[in-house]
């Protein structure tokens, strides 16, 4: 008979029981606990989230796990079983902004934001293990932090909710590591649940659960990770937020998310009458048309018509590929392979210029739509893609 599916997150009880055990070997001693926190995709709502607008995403199966025990001294020891690296070890006065810790400064930069926000946290033993794969637009760092953050939340007794270490966890990355991210990876890790994707409103942070239960209706939603990264990705960032704050300020409103879908066109006109740049409009343009893309996904969602979330994730890429322009060869082969070969839908998801894409498919459909693409990237000479299934998993847990 065959064995039934265990569902996300039953496996997480064994890797960490596993993680356990290299934090003995690694340390000596029992940890106190072990944690988990998943990487994310984001369904629809890309580039909104630095314009007060909405984004989508879902929580992963792939987890970082942190096995932590507490220390009493000031010491920070961190250690990942996923680089070659040794233990890092941070003294009370070893936490420096910026300082360039490798990989270590996201963990070490959560103790540092903890503490800046007046919590104690006098020392920790950590050891992470994650089979979220890394740069792969997948928020491989934001696990790492929220993981940290529940840890240490838990053994500290800071007793903040789930959103709160979110936000202190995208404050570790912006002002420690050194990297502009908005909060959706935190949120989406820290808040998402199984069976969900993650309504939030980048504003005020205001969220809701909405039902995303693929399987029940014969769906399946497929991440590929074409597994390249084009240099361009941080200047492009820049440039695109400078373009939204311009067009945003010749509009006169606070953010983007301020212009209603409906007045796109009037408020289009209007940036050319201001001697806004074709780039502006385009970036105006996108960010309105996709925070209106993520309204009429939830609203498919809420009704139950799943299979017409599709085209607007093929509408969203085409916005980012040709608006934006932060779409590669690669993601768009993705999306016209997956497409000919009958998906349903399919877009860049993240940040862009390399990294992952996401296909919606009928189950039926997976296999052929996943052998389409491999062909495609094939023939036209590019690394094969990793393709997997991403089911809704949830959020930030304690697992043992
Ligand atoms: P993404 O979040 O999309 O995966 P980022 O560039 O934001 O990409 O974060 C990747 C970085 O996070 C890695 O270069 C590494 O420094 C750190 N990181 C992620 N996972 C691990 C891990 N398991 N062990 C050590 N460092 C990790
Ligand atoms: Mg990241």
């Amino acid at each position: 008979a065959e064995v039934a599916d265990p569902g996300p997150g039953s496996g997480d009880a064994i890797a960490a029981r596993r993680v356990a055990e290299e934090f003995r070997e690694l340390y000596g001693a029992d940890p106190d606990g072990v944690w988990a926190a998943p990487g994310r995709v984001n369904l629809i709502g890309e580039y909104t989230d630095f314009n007060d607008g909405f984004v989508l995403p879902l929580a992963l199966p792939h987890t970082a796990l942190a096995a932590v025990a507490r220390r009493a001294d000031g010491v920070l020891r961190l250690h990942s079983a996923d680089v070659s690296q040794g233990v890092v070890e941070l003294g009370p006065d070893g936490l420096v902004p910026g300082s360039g810790t490798g990989w270590a400064a996201y963990p070490a930069g959560v103790v540092h934001v903890l503490r800046g926000a007046g919590h104690e946290i006098p020392g920790a033993d950590i050891h992470l293990s994650s089979t979220v794969p890394t740069g792969a637009g997948l928020s491989s760092s934001a696990a790492l932090e929220v993981v940290t953050a529940l840890a240490l939340n838990d053994l500290y007794g800071l007793g903040l909710p789930h959103a709160e270490l979110a936000v202190l966890a995208q404050r570790a990355e912006n002002e420690f590591v050194g990297v502009p991210c908005g909060i959706m990876d935190q949120m989406a890790s820290a808040c998402a649940t199984a069976g969900h994707a993650l309504y939030l409103d980048t504003r005020d942070l205001g969220r809701r659960q909405v039902p995303f239960d693929l399987a029940g209706h014969g769906l399946r939603l497929l991440v590929v990770d074409t597994r390249v990264k084009h240099a361009l990705g941080d200047g492009a960032y820049a440039e695109r937020r400078a373009g939204c704050e311009a067009g945003a300020r010749a509009l006169g409103v606070r953010a983007l998310r301020d212009v209603p879908y409906g007045e796109l066109p009037a408020a289009l006109d209007r940036l050319a009458e201001a001697g806004e740049s074709d780039d502006v409009r385009a970036f105006v343009r996108h960010v309105v048309s996709d925070d209106h893309r993520v309204e009429q996904v939830i609203a498919l969602l809420d009704a139950g018509d799943v299979r017409a979330v599709g085209p607007v994730l093929t509408e969203g890429h085409a916005s980012l590929r040709d608006d934006l322009r932060v779409s590669c060869p690669e993601l768009d082969l993705v999306v016209s392979a997956a497409t000919a070969a009958g998906a349903l839908g399919a877009r860049m998801t993240g940040g862009g210029f390399g990294g992952s894409a996401i296909v919606l498919v009928e189950e039926t459909e997976a296999a052929a739509v996943t052998k389409s693409v491999e062909e495609a990237f094939a023939a036209a000479g590019y690394t094969a893609p990793r393709v997997f299934p991403a089911t809704a998993s949830r959020g930030a847990h304690r697992v043992l």
